[in-house]
Formats: structure tokens, sequence, C-alpha cells
């Protein structure tokens, strides 16, 4: 398996294989850059067909990993774990504890936190074994589930995603698809309603479906349908690569902006979407509010207002980023990669 030739590879600064027979662990890390301080990002747990799909899915998600903590402004640099295995019939805690050992062995160049697959709870065994883990339920410092935070991020790039395009970033009245209901989509949602926003949402889980309708008066429609809505705004918070040439000429939105990672299929989607008079907020951009509280625990002392200051600095850069592309016509996802590519070069040249 290649790894310096990969077309994924950008210079990761290390990329990291373990194996441990007894747990059935088998894991890779990627770090991709340490620039701005320990690389950080979560630990993904995927039946992947072959390594080959890891190995690409960690060096993507890694180098992800760098830009949306530059754009963040945060002292972390980009990294990502991968768990070769089925979430649901692979885990145990030895299996967890060997991937604490992994991260612990790298000695503080990379801090792990959950993502898909992965939960808290799986998260303590990690702990037993290194310091080098956040996304805690318990500790001095632990910052727990991330998504109510990532929702809150997402809440606020959409109502600046409003003002650029409405004049007025009030969501009442606005109608808003909400493609997947789980933590993240669900708790943006609830914050949508709450502020009067027409909603539609859409999941391939009935049970949270119904009961976020009725929490919040949303109007239910199905899973392939929500990219036909005539709406304001479209905000994918279940699946990556939502934007490809068979969705694009589909979409009757003014506003694409949600949390889900790696929305566009490719990168000559931003201008596509520009193209079509789409306003993108890109997505490690408005989805940064999970590392953010990540970054929190990882700081040593959990401090919400540190937080939300972090949050309200992180929508200012998105507006910048719009404004930005308001006046040039430049793609915003464009945007968004050049600055989080300055940001870093310039600090490894202080
Ligand atoms: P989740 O698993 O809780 O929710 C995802 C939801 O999408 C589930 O309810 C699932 O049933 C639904 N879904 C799956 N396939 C679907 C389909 N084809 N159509 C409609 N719905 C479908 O995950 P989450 O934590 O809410 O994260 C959502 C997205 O946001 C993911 O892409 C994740 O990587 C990203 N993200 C999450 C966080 C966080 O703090 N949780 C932070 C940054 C980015």
């Amino acid at each position: 398996m290649s790894v310096f030739d990969h077309s994924s590879f950008a210079e990761h600064e290390g990329v990291h294989f373990f194996s441990d027979a007894q747990s059935g662990l088998k894991c890779i890390i990627a770090v991709h850059s340490t620039a701005l301080g320990p690389a950080a990002g979560g630990c993904r747990m995927w039946a992947y067909p072959d390594s080959g799909a890891a190995l690409r899915d960690v060096l993507r998600l890694s180098e992800g990993m760098s830009y949306k903590n530059a754009m963040a402004g945060l002292d972390l640099g980009g990294g990502k774990a991968v768990v070769i295995g089925d979430p649901r019939t692979m885990k145990s805690p030895a299996l967890f504890r060997a991937l604490g050992r992994a991260v612990e062995s790298l000695g503080g160049h990379y801090y792990t936190a959950e993502d898909v697959g992965v939960s808290t709870d799986d998260m303590r065994h990690v702990r037993e074994e290194t310091r080098f883990v956040a996304g805690l339920t318990e500790g001095a410092a632990a910052s727990g589930d991330p998504s109510p935070v990532t929702a809150r991020g997402i809440y606020l790039g959409i109502r600046t995603c409003l003002r650029m395009v409405f004049g007025s970033e009030d969501p009442a009245g606005r109608t808003i698809a909400v493609q997947g209901i789980g933590h993240v989509g669900g708790h943006l949602a609830q914050m949508l309603a709450a502020d009067n926003a027409r909603l539609f949402i859409t999941d391939i889980n009935a049970d949270a479906l119904s009961s976020v309708a009725a929490a919040t008066g949303a109007q239910i429609v199905a899973p392939d349908s929500i990219y036909d809505l005539p709406v304001d705004v479209f905000s994918p918070n279940a699946l990556g690569a939502v934007v490809d040439e068979n969705t694009l000429p589909r979409f009757r939105t003014r506003i694409i902006a949600g949390g889900a990672n790696n929305q566009l299929a490719t990168r000559d989607m931003g201008e596509k979407l520009a193209a079509r008079g789409i306003l993108y907020a890109p997505d490690y951009v408005i989805n940064g509010g999970g590392i953010i509280n990540v970054a929190a625990e990882i700081r040593g002392a959990y401090d919400p207002s540190w937080v939300e200051a972090k949050l309200r600095k992180l929508n200012a850069s998105l507006a910048e980023i719009l404004a930005e592309a308001g006046e040039t016509g430049e793609a915003t996802n464009l945007i968004a990669d050049r600055l989080a590519k300055a940001r870093i070069a310039a600090r490894m040249r202080a």
C-alpha cells in the first residue's frame, strides 16, 4: 500500500499503523500538521472494505482537521485516527485500551476524541491508557458530547448566511430543510424552531423523525425528496458528499449550511454552487463548534465563556469568507482553504 505517493497524501508529518492481536485492533493515526500545536481530531470506527479505504479516509480527514482547527483559531494541528472494524460487533474495552496505548506512544503529538462509530463511553477506556484524549464525560475538564456546541455554531452560521442573502438574519418564516436529525441536526432543528423557522426534516430513522417533528412542528419529507424542496436554506447534517453532479441541478435553495463533514463530493462543486447562485458555508468552518468544545478540554479547564467567544470569532471568520466571495466571485470553499493554509504557513514562518 503506497503512502508517500498516495493521491490523498498531503505532506503529512506522520502516518502511524497500529495493531493489537489480542483485542483485534487495527488502526491508523495520521498526523497532518503540528504547526499550530498538537494534532487533534476524532477517532472514527468503520467497517472499511480494506485498509486502503481506511488509509484514504484518515489522510483526508486529518488534513481537513488542520484547516478546521486553523479556521477555529485553535492552537491545535490536524490529526485523525481510524479503527478498522464494525462498531456494532467489534468494540471492546480491550480494543479501546489498545487504541489508548497507540495514542500514548505518540507522546502528545496527537489528541483523540470520539467521532463516527465511537462514543464518549469508549473514550473512557482510551483514557485508562493515555492523557491525550478529550470529549470525556468525567474529569475536571470534561467537555462531554460536542454536538450541542456544533449545532450552535451552525445555527449562528445559518443566521450569518441569511443576513448575506436576504439582508436579515432572522430565521422566522424562513424555509429550512434539515437533512439528518441526529445529534447535531436534532439540536439545530430545536434552535431554528424556537426562532419560528418553517422546517422540513428528513432522516432514515423513523422514530427520531417523529419525535423531532412533534417537538418542532417540522414537516417530514422522504430522504431523497429533500434535495428538490424549494427552500431558503438546505442544511446537511447526515452524510458527506451530498453536493455532487446528481444533486447539484436539483437544489432549489439559496443557501447550503450544515454540520456534515466533506459536503462537496469534489472541490469544484464550490464553484458550481456559486455559479448557480447558491451560497455555500464551507463545512469545516461552520461545523468547527465541536472541536472548539474539545479544545476547551485539552486546555485543561472547561470554560463555557471561552467556548462561546471562540464560536463567535469563528462565525465572524465565516462572515468574512462569505463577504469576500461576494466581492470577488471566488468560491467560498476555496477562500476557506486559502485562509486556513495561510494561517498555518504564517505560524510555521514564525
Ligand atoms: P448522528 O449519527 O447523530 O446523526 C446523523 C443522522 O443522519 C442520523 O440520525 C442518521 O439516521 C441520519 N442519516 C444517515 N443517513 C441518512 C440519509 N441517507 N438521509 C437522511 N438522514 C440520514 O451524527 P451527528 O453527530 O449528528 O453528526 C452529523 C454530521 O455532522 C456528520 O457528518 C458528522 O461527521 C458531522 N459533525 C458532527 C459533529 C459533532 O459534534 N457531532 C461535529 C462536526 C461535524
